[in-house]
């Protein structure tokens, strides 16, 4: 069989938030771009929980701007409109935006097709290939670039190594192997797959290696929300708990989760969680899948007999797979810790601002918690240092595996945030490849320059 090559300026791994903010950010900006996603939809996290709100969009209450505000616009200038903006009813998040998730996903494979990207769906990036590396240091050139920009927290293992690159990707579809070629790669993979295979250094979950729970979620359809939501606990507690005590709910369930849908009557279901699942386990993933799906059902009937509002809905838009929050957690130029989030900080690096609260959910046997980041009325940013590996030229990452301490990483996680991380790696890697430079040596501010011009809010210096 002759071996299937193909050659590309970018190969984005992932077809998730951020994949797609990478994808379509460097095609817009000229580059050849191949997104290989491994299932048959775009959305990633939001294709596996259809219908969860886009939080964190509204930092401080102003919108981060960029391709997620376009997105957004978009579907609300359909008749009719196919997203909204709402106060989000649990404590400390800010604003949301709610859509309907199909046209979401049309409009986003839209956005895909006018900017020339070549997307491949049942597509999997396996391993990449290294080459030696060209007669740069790390930490050399590119500290003068990014340390300008604030303290760099290089990996001491990684400090003045040699430079290495990606030379292909090894990938599969339904008919058998092929490789790309790329000049630059973007890991958006969630969970870091093929940076983890070309030796960024990652840690797995919290210190302890507990990552957050994995979740499975639904909808109700025909709720009656004037009668559903009269009651002003966000988390339905007492009935929640009455269900526990007389055993018809999962003990984790002693809080509901249930937020109105984008559609009159829709209740988004977002309460299923099962702990201590490694999500870079295919085996592990596929038996929470079929466990969250059992407690799906129950809930459900839970809610119809006992819940006043539900009587006559049903379950619909069940999750074909579980949500993972968090597995790999690539250790970039720079780590975001929670002290950052605390302060309020604005790195001169920053590539999209958020004031989101520390999302923990039920980490080994912890809670849920969303305790408030940073004080009301402040809001810090995600310096583009924490997407760069220290030591591979060709290689950024993007999304929920931004280099961040346990901490922070609870907070950067939103959907919104990944797509612009993935928006500032695509438009960084156009600028390093028109300028033949390490994507660790591109001058930070030639990066928020960039991103302003494209509606990015609140980045770069505080000013
Ligand atoms: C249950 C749950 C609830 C959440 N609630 C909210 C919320 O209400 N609001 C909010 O804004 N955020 C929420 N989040 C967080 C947010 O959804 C995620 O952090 C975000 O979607 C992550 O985006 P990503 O693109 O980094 O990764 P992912 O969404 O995980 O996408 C990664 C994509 O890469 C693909 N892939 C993986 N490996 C490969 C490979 N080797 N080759 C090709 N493709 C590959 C996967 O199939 C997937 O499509 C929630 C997360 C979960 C799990």
């Amino acid at each position: 069989m002759t071996q299937r090559i193909e050659n590309t300026d970018l190969l984005v791994v992932g077809g998730g938030t951020a994949g797609f903010g990478a994808a379509v950010a460097a095609a817009r900006a000229g580059l050849a771009v191949t997104l290989l996603e491994a299932t048959q939809k775009i959305g990633g996290v939001m294709a596996f929980c259809p219908g969860m709100p886009w939080g964190g969009a509204f930092p401080v209450d102003r919108i981060i701007g960029g391709l997620i505000e376009e997105l957004s616009d978009r579907l609300q200038a359909m008749e009719p409109p196919a997203a909204e903006k709402r106060p989000c009813s649990l404590e400390n998040f800010g604003p949301e935006i709610l859509y309907d998730p199909d046209l979401a996903t049309l409009t986003m494979f839209d956005m895909l097709a006018e900017a020339g990207v070549t997307v491949r769906l049942g597509a999997t990036a396996m391993a990449p290939t290294m080459l030696a590396s060209n007669r740069e240091q790390a930490g050399a050139r590119s500290g003068a670039a990014l340390n300008d920009a604030g303290p760099t927290k290089a990996p001491e293992a990684h400090a003045g190594a040699p430079r290495q690159k990606i030379a292909e990707v090894a990938c599969y579809d339904r008919n058998g192997p092929f490789i790309v070629r790329p000049k630059m790669v973007i890991d958006c993979s969630g969970d870091g797959d093929i940076a983890a295979k070309a030796g960024v250094p990652y840690k797995l979950g919290d210190a302890n290696g507990n990552m957050m729970a994995v979740t499975l979620s639904f909808h109700m359809i025909g709720v009656d929300w004037r009668t559903a939501f009269a009651d002003a606990d966000p988390y339905f507690t007492a009935y929640a708990r009455q269900g526990v005590a007389e055993g018809s709910l999962h003990p984790d369930l002693s809080q509901l989760y249930l937020m109105k849908g984008f559609h009159q009557g829709s209740v988004f279901c977002n309460s299923v969680h099962v702990r201590g699942v490694d999500g870079t386990d295919p085996a592990a993933l596929a038996t929470a899948t079929q466990e969250g799906r059992r407690r799906c059902h129950q809930l459900a009937q839970f809610l119809q007999k006992r819940v006043p509002g539900f009587a006559g809905a049903h379950m619909a838009h069940l999750s074909p797979t579980v949500g993972v929050r968090e597995t790999r957690k690539l250790e970039g130029l720079y780590r975001l810790a929670g002290q950052d989030l605390a302060q309020g900080r604005k790195f001169p690096d920053g590539i999209v601002s958020c004031d989101n609260p520390i999302d923990d959910v039920m980490r080994a046997d912890g809670g849920m918690t969303h305790n408030a980041a940073l004080k009301k009325g402040d809001y810090y940013t995600i310096p583009f240092r924490s997407l760069l590996p220290a030591s591979i030229s060709n290689l950024m990452f993007a999304g929920r595996i931004v280099s961040a301490d346990p901490l922070a990483f609870a907070s950067v996680r939103g959907m919104p945030q990944c797509m612009a991380m993935g928006q500032a790696t695509g438009t960084a890697a156009a600028l390093a490849l028109r300028d033949g430079m390490a994507v660790q040596d591109l001058p930070a501010a030639q990066l928020v320059a960039a991103l302003r011009a494209q509606g990015l809010n609140r980045i770069g210096p505080a000013r």
